[in-house]
């Protein structure tokens, strides 16, 4: 297995120009403060697997607000700083994303058992990551570019793609890490270490989760279940005895089993399909599966799953109506064989992409997904040719029942009626004669 200790080769054989030019400028704007700088994390360890990783994360040892100040200014980026935590980003023009931390000389005195020792401080700073494999660090000092820094076997590690735990107290530290080591595992095809597994275990048998309010671990959630297939993943988490701490009320009805998993997977397939179709258009995958997760449970459970992990109450809400409302129309749809365009089009009106594609995954009946998709690719479309200010420049008064003449039409159109303006104003002549109505009549 190869070992390097610079990395200059993989440097220009795996990176763009602009990525070279632009670490080289941080080891530049660094000398000149006369602090370090390092990459660190998982840029590191993606240029080591060869994979692209645009989020540039850097440590400096010195005053990482200062540095990022400076940087910023000769980058013209837009810079955030938390003052108390030494750290900022810096938005390039390009979209460039670069995370500055300051790596401070401390002394370490944890375990408390153990004498205090000095470390270095991007070592100290190393040695607080989640795993080895993301505890290199890539020096960009001029002098020494492109000098790996790896203190505990990382890169031995990395080779054998093995997640390991830097100590003992990992998970103890920050029980969050469990759902890391899962979501690496799962989308890297590494494989958990054995020891690690160990601790994983005793932290989730010593119930380390008392604090689900530590946002943590939602996010850490959320990011399994965006995966590309969140799948294997799922049954890992299953598998360290995690759902009965995700979702402790479905735990005599939750388990990894044929119906469970048919559901995630018709999730998988809707998402996929909306993918190919619609490349740029945004969905939360991550809520399609958690609403598949949530499919055999009553609103409450999820309701409670969304307090617990503290869920901004916006997305909490969102989500329970998607579901409310998906599964109300899933069952609708499924007792009518046939139905028109424009039925389909006002139930499914209020469905964001997430509850539409959940519908889909729903869906026992061909009908029900035939509709859904339908509606994505096409009715959701369908506009009328005529407007308000049409029907007003027609001599119609403006009034409540504008709406009601302008969804009439949509009707007509959706049902294939209608095909143009033309025929959009005689059914409009047809249907509201000019004196037919009271309020919205022509004027004279
Ligand atoms: P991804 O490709 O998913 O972005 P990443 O390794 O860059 O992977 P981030 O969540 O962006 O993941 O974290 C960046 C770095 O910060 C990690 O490589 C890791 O070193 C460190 N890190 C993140 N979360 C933790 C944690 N809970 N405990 C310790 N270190 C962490």
């Amino acid at each position: 297995l190869e070992r390097n200790r610079n990395l200059n080769t993989i440097i220009i054989e795996c990176l763009n120009k602009p990525m070279i030019e632009l670490l080289q400028k941080i080891g530049l704007a660094a000398d000149e403060l006369q602090f370090n700088a390092f990459a660190v994390g998982g840029f590191v360890r993606d240029l080591l697997l060869k994979k692209n990783n645009l989020d540039l994360d850097i440590v400096i040892e010195g005053d990482g607000i200062q540095f990022a100040k400076n940087l910023a200014r000769k980058l013209q980026g837009r810079i955030k700083t938390h003052e108390r935590f030494g750290t900022a980003m810096i938005m390039l023009p390009d979209g460039t994303k670069i995370d500055v931390a300051t790596a401070r000389l401390e002394y370490y005195e944890y375990p408390a058992a153990l004498p205090t020792v000095e470390l270095s401080s991007i070592k100290l700073d190393l040695y607080r990551r989640d795993f080895t494999i993301n505890a290199m660090a890539i020096q960009l000092n001029p002098e020494h570019f492109g000098t790996l820094i790896d203190f505990f076997n990382c890169q031995n590690d990395l080779n054998q793609r093995s997640i390991k735990v830097l100590h003992n107290l990992s998970f103890v530290e920050d029980p969050s890490r469990i759902f890391r080591a899962i979501r690496f595992e799962a989308r890297m095809a590494f494989e958990i270490a054995p020891h690690t597994r160990r601790l994983m275990h005793n932290a989730v048998s010593m119930q380390l989760f008392g604090k689900t309010d530590d946002p943590r671990f939602f996010s850490e959630l959320k990011q399994i279940l965006s995966e590309e297939d969140p799948v294997p993943a799922i049954r890992r988490l299953a598998e360290f005895n995690l759902f009965p701490f995700l979702w402790p009320e479905l735990k005599p009805h939750l388990k990894v089993d044929r119906r469970f998993l048919h559901i995630l997977h018709q999730a998988q397939r809707a998402i996929s399909w909306f993918r190919l179709l619609y490349l740029d258009e945004p969905c939360h995958n991550w809520m399609v599966y958690l609403l598949a997760i949530m499919s055999r449970s009553p609103d409450e459970v999820l309701t409670a799953f969304c307090s617990r992990f503290q869920i901004p109450q916006k997305i909490a809400d969102r989500l329970i109506w998607q579901k409310t409302h998906a599964e109300k129309t899933a069952n609708l749809l499924s007792r009518r064989e046939i139905i028109a365009n424009s039925e389909i089009y006002w139930l499914l009106k209020e469905l964001s992409i997430e509850g539409l594609l959940y519908l889909m995954a729903l869906a026992r009946k061909n009908q029900v997904k035939k509709a859904a998709s339908n509606y994505v690719t096409a009715l959701r479309y369908i506009r009328t040719d005529l407007t308000g200010d049409d029907l007003m420049a027609l001599g119609y008064r403006p009034g409540p029942e504008f709406k009601m003449i302008l969804n009439d039409l949509l009707d007509a159109r959706l049902d294939d009626r209608v095909h143009n303006r033309e025929e959009e104003i005689a059914l409009l002549h047809r249907t509201y004669p000019p004196d037919s109505l009271a309020a919205a009549g022509p004027h004279a």
